[in-house]
């Protein structure tokens, strides 16, 4: 079911995990025993992401080496077939811009449309590790507002080929990224929301946001949206702090402020179950007061901390 017909049905707010495909070479029961322990809440869906291909030298044997490009994580859109056949419950596979030519990106919707998903959620990508900026594809989509405006097309049956007989069309709900503290490349806010609201203008139904750790942050970026026009949901995405050196690396990829109030707890913990339970007691409180505040879902980014959210959702359902 659409992640927006899901939203409008709903009388309680609603739960979602956000998984990564195994690494290369790993067997998919890795995932399963993740998810085994989060089905009992019910997730209404389960959102999937997709990693682009990474260039890496190998040492070859006469002492030279050779750049090669690997898929670290491959295996989204199977993944979201296994999830969806093994739990009977909606996933969500991330699109991404970066690595896609347009038409590599309509075929994968159209294999996405033959194995019954109904929601997308399109995103640009990152630059490669070893790159600085974001360099799309020869033939690609330069932003995640072009790769929603393919998907909208065929959502209309519009397809690359002028010619392609489409009485088919797909009918997919998008979902897009937005950043309650600004995106790291924009260069402010205003003209950050002026590009969010570009993206639903051109067909996105929903957004879920950035992980952030300050809810104040949260409710503001929705108050801001809703000042420049954007009305569709905005879902939260939450993210447990297990470990110190999160205090580092969290606002160094993802561009946002870990608060004064839980950085002083976390410095102050002794030991690392210390740490864990001063994370998930602030996730904890954080969950409260958007369930209070009726936000549409809770999105938990899970990337195998599955047991801490586990526990953050016991203690709060
Ligand atoms: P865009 O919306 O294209 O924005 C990128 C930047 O360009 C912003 O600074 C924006 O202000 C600016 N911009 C937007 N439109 C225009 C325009 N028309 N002209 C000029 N500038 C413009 N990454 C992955 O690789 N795989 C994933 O599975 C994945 N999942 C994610 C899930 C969520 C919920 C979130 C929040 C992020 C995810 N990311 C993922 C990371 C994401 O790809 C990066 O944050 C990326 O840098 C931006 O993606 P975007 O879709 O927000 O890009």
């Amino acid at each position: 079911m659409k992640i927006t017909e899901q939203i409008a049905q709903a009388t309680r707010t609603l739960i979602s995990f956000e998984v990564l495909p195994p690494v290369r070479g790993t067997n998919i029961s890795s995932l399963y025993s993740q998810l085994d322990p989060l089905m009992e809440f019910n997730p209404s869906c389960i959102n999937v992401t997709y990693h682009r291909a990474e260039k890496t030298f190998k040492h070859l044997p006469d002492g030279s080496y050779k750049s090669i490009e690997v898929r670290k994580r491959p295996g989204t859109v199977g993944i979201c077939a296994a999830v969806m056949n093994k739990y009977k419950v909606d996933a969500v596979p991330h699109l991404i811009c970066g690595g896609f030519t347009r038409e590599e990106t309509e075929n994968a919707l159209i294999d996405l449309h033959y194995l019954g998903v109904d929601n997308v959620l399109a995103l640009r990508g990152d630059a490669p590790k070893n790159e600085r900026f974001f360099t799309p594809e020869e033939k690609g989509n330069r932003n995640a507002y072009e790769l929603v405006q393919q998907v909208s097309n065929l959502n209309k049956g519009h397809y690359l080929e002028e010619e392609t007989l489409n009485e088919s069309t797909t009918n997919f709900c998008i979902g897009v990224a937005g950043y309650p503290e600004k995106h790291c490349e924009a260069a402010n806010m205003d003209l950050d929301l002026h590009y969010l609201k570009q993206k639903v203008d051109a067909g996105a139904g929903y957004i879920t946001t950035q992980m952030f750790f300050d809810n104040k942050k949260y409710f503001d970026f929705v108050d801001k949206c809703r000042e420049v026009g954007i009305t569709v949901p905005i879902i939260p995405g939450l993210k447990p702090i297990t470990t110190l050196s999160q205090l580092q690396v969290l606002p160094s990829i993802f561009n946002i402020d870990i608060p004064g109030e839980l950085t002083r707890s976390l410095l102050q913990c002794r030991s690392k179950e210390d740490v864990g339970i001063v994370g998930k007691e602030w996730l904890v409180m954080q969950c409260r007061e958007l369930m209070q505040a009726k936000v549409p879902f809770l999105h938990f980014y899970t990337m195998g901390k599955n047991l801490v959210v586990r526990d953050v959702l016991k203690t709060i359902l």
